[in-house]
């Protein structure tokens, strides 16, 4: 490992604007595609092996855990690996009730975080270091916790947390991280701001995927070798302008998977707290496995349904370039882990189950809904929600109805207001999609009816089928989402199917009961 000196902090603001500004798609540059999305995903040689690794939040949570990392780091050296860390466990919801505690005016309270949190990192500091802090990290840490202490006084002064405020004060959480994993490394530390270029939509800000590649080929590239290893932030990134930005919570995945893409290196590797997709949330459905094989698609649905494990942008850059990507547990480095790619190889027709919640179910009921009027209604609901910039996750219709799902906590008055001109219009709230998974499911008899009877004691409230007929979902009421998981991980999963829509054998009703757990998935 070699022991540099950070690069500049300032983002270089040299590069042309991308022609389309935040679209991800077809902006990976040909050079870095290999086979494309039904292609084979084998390692590019030309990428000579080069390895991302992203460690999130619960994997750096204290001293030992960077131990933890930074052998892992240095086993995959010889592969010249690219380490994008999320901040430590539950730094950026402290960095953010901090700045929410200033916005109300309690600057005391929001700058007592704000030492809470200087402290902890000093803690893992000096556990890491024994005999004292090198300069350099001591410095750095200083001017991070100066620069937090006068976001904060500011925010609390003026009692205003703009987006971008907002996104300076969370930006600390991978700074102060990465500071220490790469003082600890003596590796190269990279100021992801100066690569990641996005535009200014603050709080879920919009890779220029374009810009960043041209930036990574620069600057970051000529770092990366067999023998080192470069440290980078996940989650940030800024303008041309240099106003730092956030990807969105979760986002570091996603920024993985921008620098494998832009690197066009041979896998993304996601490292977490457990080993791989598995078929389920553990934290859901205790009889959850570990998913060995998943198809980008399997994997981005998942993730679109709530699979927190990886973020929904994550998959997108990755499979236009054709990089396999990994899920892994830095608990057990040596255990199961997922590899997702553009093939399926297995024949299982459901894959896994995911959950979304809370959503609110909005149903505009239309007696003539088969008649003109009620094609104009059709068509008019959907200038309606476009106008109101209100996205749709599922929608479903019937003879006389249109049923569709929107994120909770969206402002509605107005939408409603509008809908009422077509018709009588019923909104459900506190509901959560429940989502059954799988390549095959399309060509698989009796799928529904076995979802069917494992939901049959839930009120399910709407049913959908993705036009990728790859997902199954049903919108339940959120206190039943537990139970319907948990049914239809029985019914469909530890009972597997086999492809002509016959059991393959499996627990009966009473082992799973009792949590037995002895079914081979993959
Ligand atoms: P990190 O901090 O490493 O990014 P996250 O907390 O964001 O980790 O994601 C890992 C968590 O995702 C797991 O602890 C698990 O509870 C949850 N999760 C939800 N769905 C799944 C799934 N299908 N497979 C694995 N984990 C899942
Ligand atoms: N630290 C950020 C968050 O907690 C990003 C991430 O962990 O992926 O949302
Ligand atoms: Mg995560």
């Amino acid at each position: 490992m070699s022991i540099r000196t950070e690069k500049s902090k300032e983002p270089p603001n040299r590069l042309p604007a991308s022609p389309r500004r935040g679209v991800v798609q077809d902006l990976i540059p040909l050079r870095s595609r290999r086979s494309g999305p039904e292609g084979d995903a084998g390692p590019d040689p030309s990428a000579g092996g080069k390895i991302i690794m992203k460690f999130g939040g619960s994997s750096v949570a204290d001293a030992g855990c960077m131990r933890e990392v930074a052998a892992l780091v240095t086993a995959a050296l010889p592969r010249s690996p690219l380490v994008v860390l999320s901040a430590t466990a539950g730094t950026t919801d402290s960095l953010l009730a901090a700045a929410r505690l200033a916005e109300q005016g309690d600057r005391d309270g929001a700058l007592l975080i704000g030492r809470e949190l200087q402290s902890r990192h000093r803690g893992i500091a000096g556990e890491l270091f024994p005999g004292g802090l090198p300069g350099e990290l001591d410095q750095a840490l200083t001017a991070m916790d100066a620069e937090l202490d006068l976001l904060l006084r500011g925010v609390a002064m003026l009692r205003e947390l703009s987006p971008r405020s907002l996104d300076a004060i969370a930006s600390i959480g991978e700074r102060l991280s990465t500071r220490i994993l790469a003082a600890f490394m003596q590796a190269d530390w990279v100021d992801a701001r100066t690569v990641v270029r996005t535009d200014d939509g603050f709080g879920s800000a919009l890779p220029l995927f374009q810009e960043l590649s041209a930036l990574a080929a620069r600057d970051l590239a000529p770092l990366l070798g067999p023998g080192r290893a470069v440290v980078t932030q996940g989650f940030i990134g800024a303008t041309a302008g240099g106003v730092t930005t956030t990807l969105g919570r979760g986002g570091s995945d996603f920024s993985a998977a921008l620098f494998g893409a832009a690197l066009g290196v041979a896998d993304i590797q996601i490292w977490t707290d457990v080993e791989g997709v598995l078929t389920c949330d553990p934290r859901v459905v205790r009889a959850a496995q570990p998913i060995a094989e998943l198809s980008f698609k399997e994997a981005g649905e998942l993730a679109a349904f709530g699979a927190k494990v990886l973020h929904p942008a994550t998959i997108k850059p990755a499979m236009e370039a054709g990089i396999p990507v990994t899920v892994r547990s830095t608990r057990q480095p040596n255990g199961r882990f997922t590899t997702i790619t553009a093939q399926v190889r297995t024949g299982r027709p459901i894959t896994a189950l995911a959950g979304r919640g809370p959503v609110t179910l909005v149903t505009l009921t239309c007696a003539d809904m088969h008649t003109q009027s009620g094609f104009l209604a059709m068509g008019s609901l959907f200038q309606v929600l476009s106008r109101h910039r209100i996205g749709v996750d599922l929608i479903a219709t019937a003879e006389d109805s249109v049923s569709f799902t929107v994120e909770a906590g969206l402002p509605l008055e107005a939408l409603l207001k509008d809908l009422e001109g077509f018709g009588a219009v019923g909104v459900a709230r506190d509901r959560t999609i429940v989502a059954v998974v799988g390549e095959r499911l399309k060509l698989t008899p009796g799928v529904t009816g076995r979802c069917f009877g494992a939901l049959r004691e839930i009120n399910v409230e709407m049913i959908s089928m993705g036009a990728n007929e790859i997902n199954l979902s049903f919108v339940v009421r959120r206190e039943d989402a537990t139970a319907a998981l948990v049914a239809l991980h029985g019914a469909l999963i530890e009972s597997p199917m086999r492809e002509d829509g016959r059991s393959a054998g499996g627990l009966s009703h009473a082992e799973r009961r009792r949590g037995t757990n002895i079914v081979q998935f993959g």
